[in-house]
């Protein structure tokens, strides 16, 4: 629930509104997950509430810590389904703050062939109590594990777990607004970033909506065909179709969108393909974020080397688009991008 939802909720139990005021912020900014912490509400009130209604958070079931300090959650929700979540250390500092990739669905409906996410199906979205769940329940497990008492250890968020966010559009909607409440969680809109595999009605929608979240689009290829091949969302949405709600997004909201380019080697780095991506995107107003391939069980693609990457890179530059690498983090634990399958936990 969000504020107003719990504020409406005292009210139906007969108390005041700022009951459900105070609620929120010992769930959301106090991190608790029982009514009898609560405080500053009378007893028998923290005992009716814990009788009619729950906290629920999702169980963290397994840990695994990457050497670079990355740590990947496994997650069980109430209906024993598993999710997983990912934390990044912003720098090697002992006092980093971290950055959270959050999952969306269960699985994947959209199929991408380089994705593990995809090849284990989907089985349902996640509501809004599951995604902000999934920060909740991070944060305290790292306060436990860093012996920490600092709720403020998560900074950053990026919706580029498990699943396509645009296909949870109204959920991750309210975790958005949940999550950047600052009575609560309190992560600012810009430090946030949804990436959608090229969701052309969702980019539409959220054009509308007035926020200062960040845009992150997967595109991958910078033609149709091969497009189509590596994404069958290609054939859904072309790349024209893709880039003019990208651009239409931009003039509407007057943000810089991200161009996710994952570097496939053989398949999507030849000269060719650095020529169509600066043809398609030299006039707009956006960065590319190119990914070196993760490797994920039986997948025919293959890592691209260093040199490659840098010489990729380097067209790019020169034809005059604005391009960052993607650091990879945590794949000696399959927790980099793309490796997000949530295994059975004896596998985890
Ligand atoms: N469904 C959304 C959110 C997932 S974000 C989307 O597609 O954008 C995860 C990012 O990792 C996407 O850019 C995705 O294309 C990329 N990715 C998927 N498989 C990968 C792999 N094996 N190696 C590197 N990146 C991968």
């Amino acid at each position: 629930m969000n504020q107003e939802e719990l504020e409406d909720w005292a009210l139906d139990l007969h108390e005041p509104r700022f009951r459900g005021r105070q609620i929120y912020k010992w769930i959301y900014a106090k991190n608790t997950n029982s009514f009898y912490e609560m405080s500053d509400i009378p007893r028998e009130l923290r005992i009716k509430l814990d009788d009619i209604a729950q906290i629920s958070i999702p169980r963290v079931l397994k840990q695994k810590v990457s050497a670079d300090g990355t740590r990947k959650f496994l997650m069980e929700l109430e209906d024993k389904k598993r999710i997983e979540t990912v934390l990044i250390p912003q720098s090697k500092d002992k006092n980093t703050r971290y950055t959270i990739c959050i999952s969306s669905q269960v699985g994947c409906p959209i199929q991408c062939e380089f994705c593990a996410t995809g090849q284990t199906g989907f089985q349902r979205n996640l509501q809004a109590f599951e995604i902000v769940g999934q920060v909740l329940g991070s944060s305290r497990e790292l306060m436990r594990r860093l012996k920490s008492g600092d709720y403020g250890l998560i900074t950053n968020i990026v919706y580029m777990g498990m699943g396509e966010p645009m296909l949870n559009y109204d959920e991750v909607l309210k975790s958005i607004y949940i999550l950047n409440n600052p009575k609560g969680v309190n992560i600012g809109q810009r430090r946030m970033t949804i990436s959608t595999a090229g969701e052309v009605s969702g980019i539409e929608k959220l054009a509308q909506e007035n926020l200062q979240v960040n845009l992150a689009v997967s595109l991958h290829a910078a033609d149709d065909k091969l497009r189509s091949s590596l994404m069958p969302i290609n054939n859904k949405y072309s790349l024209p179709q893709l880039v003019a709600a990208v651009e239409s997004y931009i003039k509407k909201t007057n943000r810089k969108v991200t161009f996710e380019y994952l570097l496939l080697g053989e398949i999507n780095m030849r000269p060719v393909d650095a020529e169509n991506l600066i043809r398609l995107l030299k006039s707009q107003l956006v960065t590319v974020n190119l990914i070196p391939y993760n490797k994920i069980n039986e997948a025919a693609f293959s890592a691209p080397g260093n040199a490659k990457v840098r010489m990729f890179y380097d067209k790019l530059v020169h034809g005059g688009l604005n391009v960052t690498v993607r650091q990879e983090h945590g794949s000696d634990i399959d927790a980099a991008c793309g490796q997000l399958a949530a295994q059975k936990s004896s596998r985890f």
